[in-house]
């Protein structure tokens, strides 16, 4: 794609207008080239056959070839730079230098699924498992009230302890105790009896990533029992029961292409969710996809850009994923347009065993009891961590 027509995309998406579908994926390549932070596997293509077969799919997937980083060229860095900096003003206009921030509370690394990309998948026999108790998660929001969080997010793999009825409760007492408190479940996909209750209960809003918008690329991530038909349904469920509800998806998954990213990025537009989680894959050692690569860091950055341009008032994470990825990476996601952050509230023990991916982060800034370094750090690059609800609104 030429300079001139970028520079045009560029205008399409700062009005908030979605580009047509070959050229919002020309625009992602000239923005970012590199899909992944290194070579795939040589037996990738195998194992997606496999896993097509076992789903009963063909490879739909006609998309761009996976790319390996190459040298960029000058107008890679130039364009990027000029969208991130359309994000930022876009963020500005709605939420000032205002950065709001919730406090993570990992309930349970206790899943029966088995995501070929999570580190705490059922089948994954070395993960040391643990579940909060509700006294233990109540300690965890008064912690966090005082450290000045005003949203606290439950989140766990799907763990049949935790009932509806055990669930309400939790979000119940957690209501009662601190009635100015916004509660985020994070606890996958669950019936519709089972979300109208715990929305009953008192919670606000809820995070179900889409994982990705493509149903052939969603067989190559999932196992055959978990349906992307049935993720969406969810999600639609949750906006339905009147959840502010969060979408999101990894950048440089296995087999992505830049074709899945524009699906992705259709989706949201269509869907419009208050929530948007966006990170790089990242490989844990004890899962299917051990061997590949992260996704690129660059790339997830004009991801979050392009959903800031797209969806302006959305509450969007700088992820721990991305400070994961890179040591700045928090700090970048905010100048690329994100304005959230998710500090970990859980105990330290707990925190180190919810491994979702290698070397997440846990501690320093990461972890809420350091909030006045991530302040610092967020002040910094000229933002304001505040203390708020930090409720979705349309400005
Ligand atoms: S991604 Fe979520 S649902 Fe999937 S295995 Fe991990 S915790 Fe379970």
């Amino acid at each position: 794609m030429d300079e001139k027509r970028c520079l045009e995309i560029l205008d399409i998406l700062n009005e908030g207008r979605l580009p047509e579908v070959e050229e919002l994926a020309a625009f992602i390549d000239a923005c970012a080239p590199a899909a992944f932070s290194g070579p795939v596997p040589e037996d990738a293509p195998a194992m997606e056959a496999e896993y097509l077969a076992g789903a009963g799919l063909e490879n739909s997937s006609e998309g761009s070839p996976v790319r390996v980083p190459e040298d960029e060229e000058a107008g890679a860095v130039e364009l990027r730079e000029r969208l991130f900096a359309l994000a930022r003003e876009r963020a500005q206009e709605h939420f000032g230098n205002r950065i709001y921030i919730r406090g993570l509370i990992e309930i349970s690394n206790i899943c029966r699924r088995n995501c070929r990309y999570c580190g705490i998948r059922a089948d994954n026999a070395r993960a040391e498992r643990y579940r909060l108790s509700p006294s233990q998660i109540l300690e965890c929001c008064e912690h966090g009230y005082e450290l000045g969080f005003r949203t606290f997010v439950l989140q766990g793999g799907e763990d049949g302890w935790f009932t509806d009825e055990r669930l309400a409760g939790i979000v119940g007492s957690i209501k009662a105790s601190w009635p100015d408190c916004a509660i985020t479940l994070s606890v996958g996909e669950r019936s519709e009896a089972s979300y109208r209750l715990l929305r009953r209960a008192g919670a606000d809003r809820f995070l179900l990533r889409h994982e990705t918008a493509d149903p052939v690329h969603y067989a190559k991530l999932h196992p055959a029992g978990q349906q992307w038909q049935n993720r969406m349904e969810c999600l639609q469920r949750l906006k339905n029961y009147g959840y502010q509800t969060g979408a999101g998806f990894m950048v440089g998954s296995p087999w992505q292409t830049t074709e899945c990213l524009v699906e992705d990025m259709r989706f949201l537009y269509r869907f419009r969710p208050e929530m948007v989680g966006i990170g790089p894959f990242i490989p844990h050692a004890e899962t299917p996809f051990a061997r590949f690569p992260s996704g690129n860091v660059e790339r997830t950055l004009v991801m979050v850009a392009l959903t800031r341009l797209l969806l302006p008032c959305a509450m969007l994470p700088s992820t721990t994923a991305l400070g994961t990825a890179a040591g700045d990476g928090r700090e970048r996601g905010i100048l690329a347009g994100a304005n959230v952050l998710m500090p970990n509230l859980s105990p330290k023990e707990a925190r180190a065993r919810y491994r979702l991916y290698n070397n997440k982060l846990s501690e320093g800034a990461e972890c809420a009891d350091h909030l006045a370094e991530l302040k610092e750090r967020i002040r910094a690059i000229g933002y304001e961590i505040v203390v708020d609800r930090g409720d979705f609104c349309l400005r």
